[in-house]
C-alpha cells in the first residue's frame, strides 16, 4: 500500500511536482507534464515519451540529454490525455517534428492519436512509434499489437541517443521501430498494487503461486504457476524469451543481446541479483554475449510484487546507441559531450479560451445541461467502487475512478463556462475537453469525444427542442464508435450503446426524457449480457477469457448515466 500521501486524487501531480524540484537542472514543469529545463537545438527531433503514472522511472524520469525531451504525465495508470500531450509536445518541440512514443495501450493510442491530429493541423511533423514488448500479450507474428512494459526502457534510450547524434526525424523514427521490433520482455508477479490511498490490492496472487505474463498496470497474468526457487524463475524468463530469439548471422544480429532484469516495485534488488546471477549463465550457455546489462527498477508499478526480463537482440547499429550516453534523473550513463546548454526561456501555456455570445434560451439550456453533468458525477461516485472491481478482473481496476474524475471534471468546467456566459453548445464543448483531460484512459478519451459531439447539435443561439437531445446522445454514441473502432460482440461500453441508440430511435416520439428511460433499459439487459463474451479490445483483451463471467464495467457505466439522464429529464 502507499504510506505517504496528502490526497489520492493529487497524488500523480503532487509526485511530478517533487521529481521537478529534485532535478532543476534536468527537467521544469510544464503544462500536462515535463520538459527539459535546458534548450535544444533548433531543428532537432523531439523525443516526447509518456503514459500514465505510477511506473517510475518511466516516464517522466527519463527526459534529458541523450534520452526524452518531454513526458506527458497522465494520473495513476492512466493515459495521460490529448490535451497534456498537446502541451508538452508544444513545450518540447523545436523546429525538427516530433516523436511520440509510448506503450501500445488503448488509452494511450487514443489520447497520443488525437494530440498528433492537432499538431499535424498546425504543421507539426508527428510520427507516432508505439512500444509492444511483452510477449505474454500476443503472438510473435502480432509483434507490433502486443502491449508494451520494460521495453521502453531500450526503445527511447535507443531512439534519443539516435537523435543526440544528429538523427533527423525520418531516422530517428526508423530506429525507434527497429528496437522495437527486436526487443522482448516477459514479467511475473507474486502480489496486486495498490493504488495510492486504496485499502485492498488491485489483484491478489494466491500464496504460493505467481501469475505468469502480467501487466504493468495491475492487469493480472495470463496463466498462474507454482513460485519456483530463483533459477526456476530466472530459468522460465530465459526460456520465454530466447524461443523469439532471432537466427544468428542474419541482419546484423550474431548473439549480442542488452539485458534488463527488471523489479516491478517491492522485489528487492539483492532478490534481482540472486536471479540475474542466473540469468547470465544461462545466456552464457546459450553463446550469447551480455551488451551492458541493467538489473534495477525500470518500469514499475506502484507495490506490485514482480520482475520481468527484457532482452533486445543487437546490431551494431543498435549496440552503439544502448551504449551511448545518457543523462536524466534515473538514468545516467557516460558522460555527456561538454556543450553549452543554455537554460530554457520561459514556457508555452495554453492559455484561457473566449467564450462566444449565447442567447437566453441557450444559456438556459446550457443551465440545464449543467444539472445533468453534476447528476452524473453523482452516480460515478455512487459506482465507483463497483466499476474499479469490474474493471480489476480482467483489467486495471480504475474505471470508477476514470468515471469519477471524468464526470467531476466536465461538471466543473460546464458550470465554469455557464458562469461565463456560455450557450448550450460551448457549455459541452468545454466539458467533454474537460473530461477527457480529467479522466485520461480509453474510456475518458470516448466520453470526452461525446459530450464534444453531443455539444455539436446545440447551439449558442438558439433553444433546445425535445429532437435536439435525442440527436445529440446519437451523435455522442456515433463518435464513440468512430474514434474507438469496435462493434458490438468486441465487450465494451458499445454492446450496451448499440442497441440503446437503436432503442431510442425506436421509442422517441415526442418527449425525450421516457425514451431514453426506455433505451437506459435495454442498455441495461445488454451491459449484463456482455459478462458472456469474451473480451476483444482494450486492456481486457490479453485477459480475455479471465472476463468471462463478469459483465463489461464502460457497458455498465453507460447504462447506469443513461438511465439518470432518462430520469433527469422527466422530472
Ligand atoms: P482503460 O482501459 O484505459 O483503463 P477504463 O478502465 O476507464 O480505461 O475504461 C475501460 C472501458 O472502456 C471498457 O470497459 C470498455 O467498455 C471501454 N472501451 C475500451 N476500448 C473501447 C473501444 N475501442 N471502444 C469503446 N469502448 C471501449
Ligand atoms: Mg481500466
Amino acid at each position: 500500500m502507499t504510506y505517504l500521501l496528502n490526497s489520492p486524487d493529487d497524488f500523480a501531480e503532487e509526485a511530478v511536482r517533487g521529481l521537478v524540484a529534485s532535478h532543476p537542472d534536468l527537467l521544469v514543469e510544464v503544462p500536462g507534464g515535463v520538459a527539459r529545463s535546458t534548450q535544444t537545438p533548433a531543428g532537432q527531433p523531439a523525443l516526447v515519451i509518456g503514459g500514465g503514472s505510477g511506473h517510475y522511472p518511466a516516464f517522466a524520469g527519463w527526459v534529458g540529454p541523450g534520452m526524452g525531451h518531454g513526458a506527458p504525465c497522465g494520473k495513476i495508470f492512466s493515459s495521460p490525455s490529448a490535451s497534456e500531450v498537446y502541451s508538452v509536445v508544444r513545450n518540447a518541440e523545436n523546429g525538427g517534428g516530433v516523436i511520440l512514443g509510448f506503450g501500445n495501450y488503448a488509452g494511450d493510442v487514443l489520447h497520443f492519436g488525437l494530440a498528433a491530429e492537432k499538431l499535424r493541423h498546425e504543421g507539426i511533423d508527428v510520427r507516432i512509434v508505439t512500444v509492444s514488448d511483452d510477449i505474454a500479450s500476443n503472438t510473435s507474428e502480432n509483434h507490433r499489437d502486443r502491449r508494451g512494459v520494460a521495453g521502453d526502457l531500450p526503445v527511447f534510450k535507443i531512439a534519443g541517443a539516435a537523435i543526440e547524434a544528429g538523427a533527423d526525424l525520418d531516422e530517428a523514427e526508423r530506429l525507434a521501430w527497429k528496437a522495437n521490433d527486436a526487443t522482448r520482455s516477459f514479467g511475473l508477479a507474486f502480489e496486486g498494487c495498490t493504488l495510492p490511498g486504496s485499502d485492498d490490492p488491485l489483484f491478489h496472487v494466491e500464496k504460493g503461486s505467481m501469475g505468469v505474463g502480467l501487466g504493468i498496470h495491475g492487469e493480472p497474468g495470463v496463466r498462474d504457476a507454482d513460485i519456483g526457487s530463483a533459477a526456476d524463475i530466472a530459468d522460465l524468463l530465459v526460456d520465454e524469451l530466447l524461443a523469439e530469439e532471432p537466427p544468428r548471422g542474419e541482419d546484423g544480429y550474431d548473439g549480442r543481446v542488452a539485458v534488463i532484469l527488471n523489479g516491478l516495485g517491492t522485489v528487492k534488488y539483492e532478490e534481482l541479483f540472486v536471479v540475474y546471477g542466473r540469468i547470465a549463465e544461462r545466456l552464457e550457455q546459450r553463446g550469447l554475449t551480455v551488451v551492458r546489462p541493467e538489473v534495477g527498477e525500470f518500469v514499475t508499478s506502484l507495490d506490485m510484487a514482480g520482475l520481468s526480463l527484457t532482452l533486445v537482440f543487437l546490431d551494431d547499429e543498435l549496440e552503439k546507441l544502448w551504449l551511448a550516453p545518457a543523462e536524466t534523473p534515473a538514468y545516467r550513463r557516460g558522460s555527456m559531450p561538454v556543450v553549452d546548454r543554455a537554460p530554457r526561456t520561459g514556457t508555452w501555456d495554453p492559455g484561457k479560451t473566449e467564450i462566444p455570445d449565447a442567447s437566453e434560451d441557450s444559456r438556459t439550456c446550457a443551465q440545464k445541461i449543467v444539472a445533468v453533468l453534476e447528476r452524473f458525477r453523482q452516480v460515478c461516485a455512487d459506482n465507483e467502487g463497483e466499476l474499479g472491481r469490474l474493471d480489476a478482473v480482467a483489467g486495471d481496476g480504475d474505471h470508477g475512478q476514470g468515471m469519477v474524475f471524468g464526470s467531476r471534471g466536465a461538471a466543473g468546467a460546464a458550470r465554469t463556462a455557464v458562469d461565463q456566459g456560455a450557450g448550450a453548445r460551448t457549455t459541452l464543448l468545454m466539458a467533454g475537453e474537460a473530461w477527457a483531460d480529467a479522466a485520461g484512459g480509453t474510456s475518458g478519451a470516448l466520453w470526452g469525444a461525446a459530450l464534444t459531439s453531443a455539444g455539436g447539435e446545440f447551439s449558442d443561439t438558439e433553444g433546445a427542442e425535445e429532437r435536439s437531445v435525442v440527436d445529440a446522445v446519437t451523435a455522442g454514441i456515433d463518435a464513440v464508435l468512430r474514434l474507438g473502432g469496435a462493434e458490438p460482440g468486441d465487450k465494451t461500453m458499445v454492446d450496451a450503446a448499440v442497441p440503446f441508440r437503436d432503442a431510442l430511435t425506436d421509442a422517441f416520439d415526442t418527449d425525450a426524457g421516457p425514451a431514453i428511460t426506455a433505451a437506459a433499459r435495454v442498455a441495461h439487459d445488454a451491459a449484463a449480457k456482455t459478462a458472456d463474451i469474451t473480451a476483444r479490445l482494450g486492456r481486457a483483451r490479453v485477459l480475455g477469457e479471465k472476463s468471462v463471467g463478469t459483465p463489461d464495467p464502460g457497458a455498465l457505466s453507460f447504462a447506469l448515466l443513461m438511465t439518470a439522464l432518462g430520469e433527469h429529464l422527466t422530472r
